[in-house]
């Protein structure tokens, strides 16, 4: 039987966009394009696994934190906090979507020597000028906060504790694929097994199913998580992105 929400084979043969990857990205890539005004097209999310039981998203701490060494990261990161915090406004107020917030326990990261206490202090620049408000601490200033630590070994921390630290990542992800489904994207439970490029070889035309169904598209979006190097191979492209295990 399948979950809820997904068809055992696309209702069309033509989209103007397939996503291939029905998590987090691929939900969040249905869920803004269905919402864009200046989009009116057909999306078809395909998800080889619809119990999402082996995806990232399923295991994810859904932790975000602000502290990176690029502006562009900070900012992208500032953005997601902000769209979390106002999950229930952008989904129209909808009294079923529940109001998000994040628990600010932040990250501390921890430099033993003072290379990585430069490259902390460098780090802070950054995320200060773009706003974040991460705190450089000295093992005294730790030891007062987190008396629980053993800082003998520790030159220097640096916190952030303003949309840094855990949220419901779930809900997140279950609002995005209903938000989506609401908007008009279809959800097929499927694998992407091939891509067919145009004679040029400069684009995607159709993606070939496990099933055998052949749906021609307008553009691919691949949301692979770990197996996007494998989709990008169906179209001759070589991604540098492979799995890595990771543990909690
Ligand atoms: C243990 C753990 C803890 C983590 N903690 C955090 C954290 O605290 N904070 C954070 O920001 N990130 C964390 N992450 C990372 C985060 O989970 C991922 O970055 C995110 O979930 C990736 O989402 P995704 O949609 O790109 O990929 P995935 O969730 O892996 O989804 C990819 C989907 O594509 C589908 N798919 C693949 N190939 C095909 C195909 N050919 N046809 C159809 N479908 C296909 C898969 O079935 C899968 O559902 C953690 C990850 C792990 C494993």
């Amino acid at each position: 039987m399948l979950p809820p929400g997904f068809a055992s084979a696309p209702a069309r043969s033509s989209y103007d966009v397939v996503i291939i990857g029905g998590a987090i990205m691929g939900s969040a890539a249905a869920w803004f394009l269905t919402r864009d005004p200046d989009f009116d097209g057909s999306v078809l999310v395909v998800e080889r696994d619809p119990a999402y039981e082996r995806c990232s998203t399923a295991h994810t701490n859904s932790c975000m934190r602000q502290q990176f060494s690029t502006e562009l990261n900070v900012r992208i990161s500032q953005f997601g906090a902000e769209f979390v915090k106002t999950l229930h406004e952008r989904m129209g107020g909808d009294p079923d979507v529940p109001r998000l917030s994040i628990r600010n326990f932040g990250y501390l990261y921890l430099a033993a020597d003072q290379a990585f206490a430069e490259t902390l202090r460098a780090n802070w620049r950054v995320q200060r000028a773009a706003g974040a408000g991460t705190e450089l601490l000295s093992p005294d200033e730790i030891a007062a906060r987190y008396p629980f630590y053993a800082l003998d070994d520790v030159v220097l921390g640096s916190i952030n504790t303003r949309d840094e630290g855990w949220f419901d990542g779930a809900a997140l992800f279950d609002q995005l694929r209903r938000g989506a489904r609401a908007a008009g994207a279809e959800f097929v439970a499927d694998e992407a097994a091939a891509l067919e490029l145009a004679p040029s070889g400069a684009r995607v035309e159709a993606v070939r199913l496990a099933s055998g169904a052949r749906v021609a598209c307008g553009c691919v979006v691949n949301a692979a998580g770990p197996r996007a190097a494998r989709v990008a191979a169906m179209a001759g492209i070589d991604l540098p992105v492979e799995p890595r295990k990771r543990f909690t």
